[in-house]
């Protein structure tokens, strides 16, 4: 008979790895479905400068390397596959990776959210040959070249921020006339001689010449006139979508496809919980996203200890 796992978690971000640190430390010998690449959104950033402990700052993948053996260190098992379906219908919860199935308990989902698309065809077309939703891993392809990054919150910010390293010039093009994001990463960014925002537009077509992009066609939303803009590049930052597919209805879903909780961070089937972005799309921090892989963690060892497991 295949073993019984007390719990298995289905993540390997913040969230997912501090679920995995307190489980672990607990005792309950937690699995990790840890994604064939582990660590989640941080593994595209740079440096994280407002995670608690590191006053200097620490870089997003090297942030994530030290969860990953802290929770190693207590004995977490960590699996580098994919999850790529569930069966929540009894009590033994089924977690599938392929032909490898693992049976377990409880549940934590910490499977995240991952960048929105402008779901443009051309946007597919020129997508990793000028069309990016990373600047941190693509940004260096840039030096001394003209870019564009679409999106008025703080990943939009940041992306821009980070662009200006290489770039010669960074437009921000977004679609109302002021930035979402908070004043701090704004002030940045509109005081950055080399950011220009183009305000009240956006992208309807991207242009290109073989495999290379040379601009972008936009449209100003008030006026309905259509310009061309010429770049080397464009970067999207435009928001998430959660990590959920994979359930195919096995939990309640918000319109969005958020996981919803029913009571802290237990979603509507016993013994399954969420913590993460997957469930959270207000705050989305690193910070809050493992605060809340630690509730989840606290609520799996009451919901077992309480089903006399
Ligand atoms: P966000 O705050 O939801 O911002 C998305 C931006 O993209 C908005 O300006 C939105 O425009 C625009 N947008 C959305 N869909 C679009 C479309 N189809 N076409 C054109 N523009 C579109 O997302 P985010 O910037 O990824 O941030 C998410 C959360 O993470 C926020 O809470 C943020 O504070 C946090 N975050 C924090 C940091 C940090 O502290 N270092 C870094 C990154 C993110 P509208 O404004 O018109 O809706």
């Amino acid at each position: 008979m295949a073993d019984i796992h007390n719990v298995v978690i289905i993540g390997s971000g913040p969230a997912g790895l501090t679920a995995a640190i307190y489980l672990a430390r607990a005792n309950l010998k937690p699995v990790v479905i840890a994604g064939l690449e582990f660590g989640g959104q941080l593994m595209n950033t740079t440096e994280v400068e407002n995670f608690p402990g590191f006053p200097e700052g620490i870089m997003g993948p090297e942030l994530m390397q030290k969860m990953l053996k802290q929770a190693e260190r207590f004995g977490a098992e960590i699996k580098f596959i994919n999850a790529d379906k569930v069966d929540f219908s009894s009590d033994e919860k089924k977690v599938y990776s392929g032909e490898q199935v693992f049976n377990a308990r409880s549940i934590v989902l910490a499977t995240g959210a991952s960048p929105k698309k402008l779901n443009l065809e051309s946007e597919s077309k020129y997508w990793g040959k000028g069309v990016s939703s990373c600047a941190t891993c693509d940004g260096a392809f840039y030096k001394g070249k003209v870019v564009a990054v679409v999106g008025g919150g703080d990943s939009a910010m940041e992306e821009a921020l980070f662009l200006t390293r290489f770039a010669s010039k960074v437009y921000v093009i977004h679609r109302r006339n002021e930035f979402r994001a908070s004043q701090i990463m704004q002030d940045r960014v509109l005081k950055h001689e080399k950011i220009e925002p183009i305000w009240d537009s956006e992208v309807v077509e991207v242009l290109g010449n073989e495999n290379i992009v040379t601009g972008l066609r936009l449209k100003n939303i008030q006026t309905s006139k259509e310009s061309e803009l010429s770049v080397d590049g464009m970067f999207l930052g435009i928001g998430h979508i959660p990590t959920t597919s994979f359930l195919q209805g096995s939990v309640d879903l918000d319109e969005q496809g958020y996981i919803k909780v029913s009571d802290n961070t237990h979603t509507n089937i016993e013994g399954v919980f969420v913590a993460g972005d997957v469930h959270d799309h207000k705050y989305r921090q690193a910070i809050t996203a493992a605060g809340m892989g630690c509730m989840a963690a606290l609520d799996v060892e009451k919901w077992l200890e309480s089903k006399g497991y």
